[in-house]
């Protein structure tokens, strides 16, 4: 018998849903959010021997001693991100599995993804082909840096930590555009958004969470 069809299975549509109710109980309230986190299947972003997993409102290994992102902060990051309107032209930071450039494909122009760990990177290219996500270009490079030569970016968002923000990242942010961030040292980070004015970078705290540190140099 087929458990998925029956929507009793561990990805099923019901799943998804409870995963999707918790995260509007923590706060969650953008209806494109909450729609991108019931329809992208977190299920193919995992190991099989961890898909049963997948719908769980936690982070997960994904290798290389990195984590899938939890489905809450991917919520709560893109959801800061895009108020107010759709950005054109974003950086991310930390590809990792691609799953939180799968949330935010349909909602954004065009992503411009930066991982520094090789393997990675290419087994989230693949996934993205998959899906048929094609708003995405890749870079396998040192985040730090941001990407210059497609600056300036309406968003960015960073899915691992600095202990402080690099500037050179402010500066790639265009008028008006706003950079999400985990910073701090570990477990002890903030999730802030900056919203650039001209010269001045207008800081909000989003709460406090938990991220793999952002590292240097690429492998
Ligand atoms: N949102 C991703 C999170 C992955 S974890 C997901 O859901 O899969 C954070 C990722 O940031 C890791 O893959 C790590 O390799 C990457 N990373 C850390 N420092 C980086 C840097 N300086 N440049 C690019 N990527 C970096």
């Amino acid at each position: 018998m087929n458990t998925e069809r029956q929507g009793i299975g561990m990805t099923s549509a019901r799943t998804r849903e409870r995963l999707v109710q918790r995260l509007i109980e923590q706060g969650i309230r953008d209806p494109r959010v909450l729609d991108r986190i019931r329809n992208v299947p977190r299920h193919l972003f995992v190991d099989e021997a961890l898909a049963s997993r997948a719908y769980e409102d936690t982070a997960l290994p994904i290798g290389h001693g990195q984590t899938i992102s939890q489905p809450y902060v991917v919520a709560r990051m893109t959801e800061a991100l895009i108020i107010g309107g759709t950005p054109d032209k974003v950086l991310e930071i930390g590809m990792g599995c691609g799953y939180q450039t799968a949330v935010l494909s349909p909602l954004a122009g065009r992503i411009y993804s930066i991982e520094r760990i090789e393997p990675l990177l290419e087994r989230a290219r693949e996934r993205l082909r998959e899906l048929g996500i094609r708003n995405v270009r890749f870079k396998h490079g040192d985040g730090y840096e941001g990407w210059s030569s497609q600056a300036p970016f309406d968003a960015i968002l960073m899915a691992a930590a600095p202990t402080a923000l690099p500037q050179v990242l402010l500066d790639q942010l265009a008028e008006g555009g706003r950079l999400v961030a985990p910073v701090g040292p570990e477990g002890r980070q903030e999730l802030l958004r900056f919203t650039r004015h001209k010269d001045q970078f207008h800081r909000e705290r989003l709460g406090f969470v938990s991220f793999v540190p952002l590292l240097g140099g690429v492998t």
